[in-house]
């Protein structure tokens, strides 16, 4: 093993060992998913199924506008599996798409984006705002569905890379047939519209990333009764993944605290999304340590003004390129640098990996919060 990943898997067991702080329970699942209780075409058992088959830990259901499989009584284990139901709600434009999840009941339907992020957060849920930045434009059957309600502060979240948009952005007339044959091929990156967002609202509050998959498994007819399935719910199963860093083990005996616990990791940011096509993601890292104090931070804590970091992150592989953004601006990379990168200065940190061209893994940030 070279010597700089036995130094960083070391440093690792003994941030574990000596603090107890860095989380070991990572779970890895899917998140905005679709079945017939709204436009999906795949049944709760079929789909969940789909999950287990592909070792995913947790399937986070959104159909559109109801929460009437959370009412029958269809969260909890299936095997490994840890089902969580919530819904998607749109406004009457059909526009501003927000995922609500923790929530027993629907708000009401057809008020605005702004009204029904704040009745989600207060009755207790977790808000996440789907796919903000759609743009596609080039074929009129599948229009775009943005947020545009950016007058909202209260959301929690932001799904920063949501497999089906990023496909049908690329969808055009030509290319159409090469797409529908390779789905996860297709896949390259979260947009800079996004990640710049995301790190703007990050100077001042926690937005946390998350990923998504937006499955449907829609049937789309290409001559008579020819046609495709984009995409079935195991090729989606493995895209866009979300990885949640929990700090005790997921509690299987009670499955709404098992509920909780994933929520609570959501909650606190201690996430990172991977893109599966591109490999296996479980065991990346992204730590910072507080030299002066021994405090250890993760993604999603947030420190005050004052402090001077070391910032440390492990690849799946060694040949990973792993880049620290400070807001929004690459200012590590590593091979170009072996000493850990540091810093006082107030900022949005976050790390992106690459695996050959492709974008592989997503941290949230460990934010230095500017002195008000
Ligand atoms: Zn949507
Ligand atoms: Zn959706």
């Amino acid at each position: 093993m070279p010597l700089a990943r036995w130094w960083v898997d070391w440093r690792l067991k003994r941030f574990i060992e000596t603090r107890n702080m860095i989380p070991l329970y990572e779970k890895v699942g899917a998140i905005h998913i679709h079945t017939v209780f709204s436009d999906g075409s795949g049944h709760y058992r079929e789909v969940i199924q789909a999950g287990q088959e592909l070792g995913l830990e947790f399937l986070l259901f959104s159909d559109h506008r109801t929460l009437t499989p959370k009412r029958q009584g269809r969260e909890g284990f299936y095997g490994e599996t840890l089902v969580g139901i919530g819904y998607e709600i749109n406004d009457q434009a059909n526009q501003n798409h927000l995922l609500a999840f923790e929530l027993e009941e629907e708000v009401e339907w057809g008020i605005p984006p702004i009204e029904y992020v704040h009745r989600v957060v207060n009755k207790g849920g977790f808000a996440v705002i789907a796919h903000p930045d759609e743009r596609r434009n080039s074929l009129p059957e599948f229009p775009p569905y943005p947020w545009t309600a950016w007058e909202t502060e209260e959301f929690h979240a932001l799904e920063i890379w949501n497999q089906l948009s990023e496909w049908m952005e690329r969808l055009t007339r030509w290319n159409k047939f090469w797409m529908y044959l390779n789905p996860r091929r297709s896949l390259v990156a979260p947009t800079p519209w996004t990640l710049e967002l995301w790190d703007r609202l990050n100077l001042k509050r926690r937005v946390v990333g998350t990923g998504g998959v937006d499955a449907h498994a829609h049937f789309y007819p290409l001559f008579s009764n020819v046609g495709v399935t984009i995409f079935p719910y195991k090729v989606q199963f493995r895209s866009i993944l979300t990885h949640l860093l929990l700090t005790e083990p997921l509690q299987t005996a009670d499955p709404k605290g098992a509920l909780k616990q994933l929520f609570t990791a959501l909650r606190a940011g201690r996430v990172f999304i991977s893109n599966r096509f591109v490999g296996e993601a479980r065991g990346f890292r992204f730590w910072a340590e507080d030299f002066s104090s021994g405090a250890v931070y993760l993604p999603g804590d947030r420190v005050p003004q004052g402090v001077d970091l070391q910032f440390h992150l492990k690849t799946p592989q060694e040949d990973d390129t792993a880049v620290i953004m400070m807001d929004s601006q690459p200012v590590w990379k590593r091979r170009e640098s072996a000493i850990p990168y540091r810093s006082a200065q107030p900022g949005v940190y976050r790390v992106e990996v690459h695996r050959g061209r492709r974008a592989f893994i997503y941290s949230n940030p460990i934010v230095i919060e500017a002195a008000p």
